[in-house]
């Protein structure tokens, strides 16, 4: 799973090598699957996310106080065109251990990746950074 091949499921989701650091602990290797997210993805689902937000404000300005509903979508809107451009690849699965006490690590749900992507150890306490060799994003 670690050979940075796509695997074929999730609609081309990739395995490439990882690994948990922590400084001053050696890095422990770790399970990471990806989906590698089109220019075209990106853009469809920011664009798309932006212009529902925007609309809505049609419906909820009509809703008493007004302002609060009309700058909760506004900014909703500006919020999820943020996050979805930036969403090069989603982190769908994780399976590591902790490098300072050997807790598994795993994904509760898919986020987007960053890289170094934090994850916090829950029995420790300590931020571990999942590096992996991120793949280049399709056109
Ligand atoms: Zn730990």
């Amino acid at each position: 799973m670690s050979d940075g091949r796509p695997t074929g499921r999730d609609g081309g989701a990739i395995s490439p090598p990882a690994r948990l650091d922590l400084f001053g602990f050696h890095p422990t290797p770790a399970c990471v699957v990806l989906i590698p997210r089109s220019g075209a993805w990106r853009s469809g689902h920011a664009f798309g996310l932006l212009l529902l937000c925007w609309a809505a404000i049609g419906v909820v300005m009509w809703v008493p106080p007004h302002i609060p509903w009309v700058l909760g979508a506004f900014f909703l809107g500006i919020f999820f065109f943020v996050k979805y451009i930036r969403e090069r690849n989603t982190l769908v699965e994780l399976d590591g251990t902790c490098p300072r006490c050997g807790a598994a690590q795993t994904l509760r749900k898919p986020t987007r990746l960053g890289n170094p992507h934090r994850v916090h150890c829950m029995k420790c306490g300590q931020m571990l950074l999942l590096r992996t060799a991120e793949p280049h994003s399709a056109p």
